[in-house]
């Protein structure tokens, strides 16, 4: 069960793969729900490439998603407590996935 599994940092972007390559091949790439997300950092914790992190604004801590690196697993939006990610298709209309 990946519950069991001891909770580590994930990676920082990079370390999968020398150049961002996700981006060619990803279906779909997960979006921040607008006044969900409490910039928790639980999901970091869980994303196989490191695109995740908390950076500092003005508001406070925000969710910042790197989607150079994001490979679509959908993992951070399933673990995230409060339901504050959903995946949505790489490219929509006509000719794309939901057209
Ligand atoms: S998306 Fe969910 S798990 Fe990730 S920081 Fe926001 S509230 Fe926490
Ligand atoms: S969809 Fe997967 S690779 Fe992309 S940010 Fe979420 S956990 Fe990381």
């Amino acid at each position: 069960m990946a519950k069991d599994l001891p909770v580590v940092p994930s990676a920082p972007p990079g370390t999968m793969a020398l150049k961002p390559v996700a981006a060619a091949w990803r279906e779909r790439h997960p979006q921040i729900i607008e006044g969900r997300c409490n910039a928790c950092g639980e999901c970091l914790y869980f994303c196989p490439e490191g695109a995740l992190k908390l950076k500092e604004t003005e508001k406070g801590k925000e969710l910042e998603i790197n989607l150079d690196f994001c490979k679509g697993c959908g993992i951070c939006a399933h673990e995230c407590q409060r339901q504050a990610l959903r995946m949505v298709a790489e490219y929509t209309g006509p000719q794309g996935l939901l057209g």
